[in-house]
């Protein structure tokens, strides 16, 4: 999205010497030749990096760090501009996953910002008569909004390590809400596909279909409720979301969501209470770890299933020198992995406070190999292969009953920053689904996630334990992946992420082992054609893997495929030497994203 009017934001072109992929053309219809930021996918230069999915949050990270912020004041000031431009991603009333690098002990840390389940909440959350109910009523409902973890996560960086206030980092988010900001294609039609739900709820549809219709590409579109909470966020803290009336009107549109009576929709009301909102705490937690071909990759240790299952499915990678090998052997053995480490997950990964989960042992190389073991180069496991025991590896055993990969919504947003000294963020943040619960909270700008039908409605194999399944106060299971990669002496080389439900996992391994092992610049590694395997029949691929000869080459080996049109929307940040930093994000996807440096490189 472009914001149509002058403004202060630091505003970077990029020499098309260093746009190796080419620059996203403008979506159709956008702003016509403004002084808003140009969405070029590659930038490379000085003073730090940003990189999203929308030139304006991009634009507003890099005026933190030009006014001497840090990558952590940067990300804050980012992921606030995306809760504008990006509302049915992220926002308030979401969680996410916050990484980070700090130069000076060259260390990684994280934060677990996920949304919790209700104190009250069973793993009977979503049954009714025993039943699960169907997924699409759980989204649109009370019942699967989670304790927003955002605001909470944003605070916690800042005081561990943040150098500016909230509300000054607010500020550029803030104006971009009561300026607004341009509608374009993505905006539009992610507004189409959720016209029909929102229209059950009046406040829902006044912010989102101004004037009763669908946003025209090309307006402008205000969210002065949005700029009003963001204001008093600043002022106030962000304890004013998690205590007193904010909290309160967050508990009672859950609890009684504000649906048209005439529209005939059964909104089931969730039970989140002041308790719940009080309670709700950012965690500080270690980074999983792996090693892969003399570097550290760190990423979200569980709640998130995304540091293990990445790393695990890396170390089944780590025996083939995938440098060497040809395109389909190469996309074989990433398929094979993603198999099985998904097969893992599933039996092994929820959130740890309920769960016994063998994180470490997942991603012991002793137990990789043994899974590795499996992998045959000229056939395919048939899904859903069986879950190891991490905790006794035993080559190529399958102990267990196999489950599949359950659906998990597919939109979120990810960015990456760095800054001067090298420090590094690597932050996925969501609301779930596009769109979220489809509930704003009246007169405050922002959508309510679905975060908690990330969890198994019921087990995923009844014979079997889940570690998915609701609890109170509980985790649901993420893929978010935001992952910082560093060399032998602790310094970064690559920091990425993406959006995409359970893909999030593929696309961050694709996008790792193109850019570590196959020799692709960054911005390539993005862009290439991604296929997503996740413990089950078919292996999706988008149109170019799928319009092309390798698509043959692995159905020889007895690959199945199905088609999808799109996976994931990355963003990566790769460091360079002398202090020079290359940002990188879609071409395509999503009408491309935004790569910005605060001093371009000749
Ligand atoms: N809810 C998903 C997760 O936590 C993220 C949704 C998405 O990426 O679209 O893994």
């Amino acid at each position: 999205m472009r914001r149509p009017v002058a403004r202060s934001l630091a505003v970077l072109a990029v020499s098309a010497a260093v746009v190796s992929v080419g620059a996203a053309a403008p979506p159709s219809g956008a702003a016509p030749a403004d002084p808003a930021p140009r969405k070029v996918p590659v930038a490379v230069g000085y003073g730090g990096a940003v990189a999203s999915v929308d030139a304006d949050a991009s634009a507003a990270g890099i005026e933190i760090l030009r006014e001497g912020g840090n990558a952590v004041d940067a990300a804050v000031a980012t992921a606030a501009a995306l809760g504008v431009t990006e509302p049915y991603s992220n926002g308030i009333g979401g969680g996410g996953y916050f990484v980070h690098y700090d130069a000076k002990s060259r260390t990684v840390q994280t934060i677990d910002g996920r949304e919790t389940a209700p104190l009250t909440a069973d793993s009977g959350l979503f049954l009714e008569n025993g039943q699960p109910i169907a997924f699409a009523d759980a989204v649109t409902s009370g019942l699967s909004v989670g304790t927003p973890g955002t605001p909470a996560t944003w605070q916690a960086a800042l005081d561990s390590w943040g150098t500016k206030r909230l509300g000054t980092l607010l500020k550029p988010a803030e104006r971009l809400a009561r300026d607004g900001f341009t509608v374009d294609d993505t905006f539009r039609s992610q507004t189409a596909s959720n016209e029909t739900r929102f229209r059950n709820f009046p406040d829902t549809a006044k912010l989102f279909l101004p004037g009763g219709a669908l946003p025209v590409v090309g307006s402008t579109f205000k969210n002065p409720d949005l700029a009003r909470t963001y204001a008093e966020l600043a002022r106030k803290g962000v304890g004013a979301l998690y205590r007193g009336k904010l909290a309160k009107e967050i508990v009672d549109t859950v609890n009684r969501p504000p649906v048209d009576p005439g529209s005939g929709y059964n909104a089931r009301p969730g039970e989140l209470s002041l308790k719940d909102l009080a309670a709700y705490r950012a965690k500080r937690q270690a980074p999983t770890k792996t090693s892969y071909r003399g570097l550290g990759v760190y990423s979200m240790a569980p709640s998130s299933s995304g540091g293990t299952t990445v790393g695990e499915a890396l170390n089944i990678l780590e025996r083939t020198d995938l440098s060497k090998a040809s395109e389909v052997r190469y996309l074989h053995r990433y398929i094979e992995a993603s198999r099985i480490a998904f097969a893992d997950r599933g039996r092994w990964v929820g959130d740890p406070v309920f769960e016994d989960v063998p994180a470490k042992e997942l991603l012991s190389q002793s137990y990789a190999d043994s899974r590795e073991c499996l992998i045959k180069d000229d056939a395919v496991l048939t899904s859903p292969v069986a879950p190891g025991d991490p905790r006794h590896p035993a080559a190529c055993a399958s102990t267990g009953i196999a489950a599949p990969t359950t659906y998990e919504g597919e939109n979120t947003t990810h960015l990456t920053v760095a800054d001067k000294w090298g420090d590094v963020v690597s932050y996925t943040l969501t609301i779930e689904q596009t769109g979220g619960s489809g509930i704003t909270v009246p007169g405050r700008g922002f959508l309510l996630n679905n975060e908690l039908t990330d969890f198994s409605f019921a087990p995923a194999s009844p014979a079997v334990h889940d570690p998915n399944l609701p609890g109170p106060g509980k985790r649901p299971r993420s893929s978010m992946s935001p992952t910082i990669v560093l060399d032998a002496h602790g310094r970064p080389v690559v920091a990425l992420g993406s959006p995409g439900g359970a893909s999030i996992i593929t696309t961050v391994l694709q996008t790792l082992t193109g850019f570590l092992d196959r020799g692709l610049p960054l911005v390539d590694a993005i862009a290439a054609p991604r296929a997503s395997q996740r413990n089950q029949t078919t292996t999706e691929l988008e149109p170019a893997l799928w319009n092309s000869q390798l698509r043959t080459g692995l159905e020889a080996i007895g690959h199945g495929f199905r088609l999808n049109p799109e996976i994931g929307a990355a963003t990566g940040v790769q460091r360079l030497p002398n202090g020079k930093w290359l940002a990188a994000a879609e071409t395509v996807r999503r009408g491309g994203g935004s790569a910005m440096v605060v001093r371009p490189a000749p």
